[in-house]
């Protein structure tokens, strides 16, 4: 044991995801009072809409893959040469993070997540996830809560021997109208987003680093949560005293 509250997991049994990696790059304190002292940020009530539509739209990415074709509302110019990934078994098996993609650091560290989607290029592999967002996307946005993601997806598939394409793909999908019979139609984006394999591993170290250290760093600057957590401090102290 490395650092004090560690439960042993300095010793090379690391196992991080993109979206605790997410939360490393979002507030370093944070993440390591969750990873290392056990304190998570609350998550307050957790919508299901957007893993319903998840599964929706993987059983009909299924459907089409199947069929050896792309659905038709992808077979634009953007994805000539491009199919869907064959093996449904494997597929399967990423899509679940317990049987998901790894990869396994020189330290012992493992990177482990689930994967929507995949396609193919020639001999190249593309990571593809599917969002659901209330409002049509941006790229800003994509690059900025998303690029560590889909990094950490190419460097999963690389250390499983699948060479990257160098880029991957966010396909949003937005509400829109609701038209007859009150069925509501929803907006399309894909996005197309470079990837940075060694960034990935950079940032895997960087928060395994961090783990390691025996306090926590300090707050993001602003941060609600902790903004809340000094009002409520405060208004004890102010209670005690009186
Ligand atoms: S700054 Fe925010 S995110 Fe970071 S430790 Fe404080 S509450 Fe958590």
């Amino acid at each position: 044991m490395s650092a004090r509250g560690f439960s042993g997991k300095a010793s090379g049994a690391i196992r991080l995801s993109p979206s605790a990696l997410n939360l490393y790059r979002d507030c370093p304190r944070c993440f390591w009072l969750e990873k290392v002292r056990f304190l998570k940020r609350p998550r307050g009530i957790f919508p299901s809409l957007p893993s319903g539509m998840d599964r929706v739209i993987k059983t009909y990415f299924d459907s089409f893959r199947a069929q050896g074709t792309l659905p038709p509302e992808l077979r634009v110019k953007e994805f000539e040469n491009t199919t869907l990934f064959a093996d449904q078994a494997r597929l399967d098996l990423w899509r679940e993070w317990r049987t998901g993609l790894e990869f396994k650091d020189e330290d012992g560290s493992v990177m482990f997540g689930a994967l929507d989607d995949l396609m193919v290029t020639g001999d190249a592999y593309i990571p593809f996830d599917y969002k659901t967002k209330g409002s049509p996307a941006n790229m800003e946005d994509t690059i900025r809560y998303y690029q560590n993601q889909i990094d950490c997806y190419a460097l999963m598939l690389e250390a499983n021997g699948m060479k990257s394409a160098g880029y991957g793909y966010f396909l949003y999908y937005s509400p829109g109208k609701v038209g007859e019979k009150g069925w509501v139609n929803f907006h399309l984006q894909a996005f197309r987003v470079d990837v940075d394999t060694r960034r990935a591993r950079q940032t895997l170290r960087s928060a395994v680093e961090l783990m390691r250290q025996p306090e926590a760093p300090d707050s993001a600057p602003a941060c609600e949560y902790c903004e809340y957590l000094h009002k409520m401090n405060r208004y004890h102290s102010r209670q005690a005293a009186e």
